[in-house]
């Protein structure tokens, strides 16, 4: 049998943790030693109606029933200092930051307002980034920090009426992978996810039937594991996971062509070379940018450019 995980000791912060996915870690780790902070402003899918306590009260006395510890916290997760604070206040640390909060404000590009693209990028983009900012210095201190932060495959691969939502989450894969590398030394780890799960969000878009088989409790064995002390080397990482499927995704590049760098790199030549330019036939998986200044010795060596 695989050991159980456990998170004795540790503090955990779930943001939009009142419904939901949130609610499913939130309970999960409640279960497995952790003290939860079980955060939640309450109000609509859509960010609108306002804050109401019961989400986060009924979610932490559900762990408190099952014999786990918790808090709640109400605040937006635009204030993340706050939330923070309040785990530092009941529990004395924070080890886990999952960013999980979300709403949506679905609109086609053309009717899209100002105010539906700001709320989503300070919910989703802000918020994480104020609750990370807040949790850093106590990670890099006690130098141990596990962050998940939750884009979605709107972000990753683009999905009709939600260009805010696809760049906010988009915005957070990058936002993971700087995290990742900046907390490398300091043994914090940050994944992201893009899950599939039944909850509001998906109950007006999704059929029942197809609903049933994506319990929100088949995303957070992924979860656990990512952000468990026993994972020391999968950071920066992308991850599908939902309805039992759990997959990493990584870039591909194109071998792509190298032309010569001077007055006959002009389209015409890019043109005449396009099939290179789109071939996966020998594909690479970076991690990084292009080796620049090796193309650039290789673009300088190239004869100049047929049209
Ligand atoms: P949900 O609506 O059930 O849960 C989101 C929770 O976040 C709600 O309880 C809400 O009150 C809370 N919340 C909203 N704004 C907040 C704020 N400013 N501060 C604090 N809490 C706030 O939706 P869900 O499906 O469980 O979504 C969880 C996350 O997963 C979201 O980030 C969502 O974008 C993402 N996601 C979900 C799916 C899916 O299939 N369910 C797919 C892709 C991404």
């Amino acid at each position: 049998m695989p050991e159980e995980l456990r998170y004795d000791g540790q503090t955990v912060v779930v943001t939009g943790a009142g419904g939901g996915l949130g609610k499913a870690y939130a309970t999960f780790f409640g279960a497995r030693g952790a003290n939860v902070v079980v955060n939640d402003l309450g109000g609509g899918f859509k960010g609108d109606g306002s804050g109401s306590a019961k989400a986060a009260d009924t979610v932490v006395d559900e762990i408190k029933k099952a014999g786990g510890n918790a808090v709640p916290n109400y605040d937006s997760v635009e204030n993340g200092d706050k939330i923070i604070e309040t785990a530092i206040k009941a529990f004395g640390r924070i080890d886990v930051l999952i960013n999980n909060a979300g709403i949506l404000r679905d609109i086609s590009f053309k009717n899209m307002k100002d105010e539906d693209w700001d709320l989503i990028m300070k919910v989703h983009v802000f918020g994480a980034y104020k609750c990370a900012h807040a949790a850093w210095p106590h990670f890099k201190k006690q130098k141990y920090g596990r962050i998940i932060n939750t884009a979605s495959a709107a972000g990753l691969f683009g999905s009709f009426g939600q260009t805010n939502y696809s760049a906010a989450k988009l915005g957070l894969v990058g936002f993971t992978e700087t995290l990742a590398k900046e907390g490398v030394k300091y043994n914090i780890i940050c994944n992201v996810i893009a899950p599939i799960a039944a909850s509001r969000m998906t109950a007006t878009v999704m059929p029942p039937d197809v609903l049933e088989n994506l319990k929100p409790e088949w995303v957070v064995p992924l979860v656990a594991t990512l952000v468990h002390k026993n994972n020391t080397r999968e950071t920066g990482s992308i991850f599908e996971v939902g309805g039992g499927h759990v997959a990493k995704l990584r870039w591909e590049r194109a071998k792509g062509a190298c032309l010569k760098a001077d007055e006959s790199m002009n389209p015409g030549a890019i043109l005449a070379r396009w099939d290179e330019v789109v071939n996966y036939k020998e594909p690479q998986y970076p991690s990084g940018p292009a080796e620049f200044m090796d193309l650039l010795e290789q673009a300088n060596q190239m004869p100049t450019n047929k049209q």
